[in-house]
């Protein structure tokens, strides 16, 4: 079985200055022994992808990769937001590595996880989704909300592995194929399951936080699952139309009340014809407006070009080897 895998764990990093040097040190003992159990190789490094930090995060980080041989890092010229340090990291570290990981600054993703990862991926898988088996030490709210947030998404049509955020492994093959997604409106734990190859799951403990604030306040949560529905579904259009057929139906039986009223004699002058008009115009621009999002979602689906395949294994090429 091949070993001596050359790894690289990508690390978001957004005003991180209070946890590098603990997350550095952890780290450093989790490769060194990796290292020296010939599961990675030597020249395995930690990525840190400075997201236009305001702090010292980056003078840090040229700090740790003096000191450190392990370590390395890229800075944004920006701040882009976690999903897109996530990508940058994922997209240069590809060029280097084997197998990478990627992983949160905080030390809230178990980094003995690691090992059933890169087990996993010995064992043949392409990507290992790291799972959240309890969320403990996450607030009430958090946990909710956050559960919350995995149920709808997956009502919305988003198919996307339970409670799993950004801990996951991907082989370099797997980075390649991504590499053709060049969506901007980014949610990438809904891109992985669409590449496909051969995944399993590794659950851990999500810890709280080493140090610092979470940079994630419910506002960007929100805006993020949103984003998430947006660029992955086209569910929400699909319900415009439902709708407007439940409204023509609702506007049947109007019709029928407002004709039964009109011949007791219990309406005005007028008020039969106003109703049923109303509901039943409604219903109609409800159905127009879903027949209009039928084709937006098309041209949706088109403008984001997303790969339609990838070949996992083809016996021509296995032949000439
Ligand atoms: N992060 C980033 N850019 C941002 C916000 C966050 O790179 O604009 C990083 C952050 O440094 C951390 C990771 O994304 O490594 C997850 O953020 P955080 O731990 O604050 O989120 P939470 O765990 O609270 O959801
Ligand atoms: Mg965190």
């Amino acid at each position: 079985m091949k070993k001596n895998i050359k790894l690289y764990i990508v690390i978001p990093c957004y005003n991180e200055e209070e946890v590098l040097p603990e997350t550095t040190k952890r780290l450093k003992e989790k490769l060194n022994k990796l290292i020296n159990d010939n599961i990675i190789s030597k020249s395995s490094r930690v990525m840190y992808v400075n997201d236009g930090s305001k702090d010292k995060t980056w003078d840090i980080i040229k700090d740790i990769n003096a000191k450190e041989e392990l370590f390395t890092g890229i800075t944004l010229s920006r701040n882009r937001g976690h999903q897109n340090a996530l990508v940058a990291g994922l997209l240069t570290a590809k060029n280097y590595a084997d197998v990478v990981i990627s992983m949160d600054a905080d030390l809230q993703d178990d980094i003995n996880a690691i090992d059933a990862m890169l087990e996993k991926y010995l064992q043949g898988c392409d990507i290992v989704y790291g799972v959240r088996s309890s969320r403990e030490n996450d607030t009430f709210f958090k946990k909710a909300s956050a559960e919350g947030f995995y149920k709808f998404m997956s009502l919305m049509g988003v198919d996307i592995v339970f409670n799993h955020a950004d801990y996951r492994l991907t082989s370099r093959r797997v980075l390649e194929e991504f590499s053709n997604y060049h969506e901007v409106n980014l949610f990438l734990r809904g891109i992985f399951p669409l590449i496909g190859y051969k995944s399993d799951i590794v659950y851990y403990e999500r810890a709280s936080r080493f140090a610092g604030e979470s940079k994630y306040p419910l506002k960007k949560m929100l805006s993020f699952a949103w984003d998430g529905i947006s660029s992955f579904s086209v569910k929400p259009l699909r319900m415009i139309c439902s709708l407007g057929f439940v409204i023509l139906f609702i506007s049947l039986i109007i019709m029928l009340y407002s004709l039964i009223q009109k011949i007791i004699g219990n309406t005005v002058d007028g008020w039969t014809f106003i109703i049923i008009s109303i509901w039943f115009i409604g219903g109609l621009q409800m159905i127009s407006i879903g027949i209009i999002g039928e084709y937006i979602g098309k041209i949706y689906s088109e403008t984001k070009q997303r790969p339609r395949y990838a070949i996992s294994e083809n016996l021509l090429e296995q032949k000439d080897n």
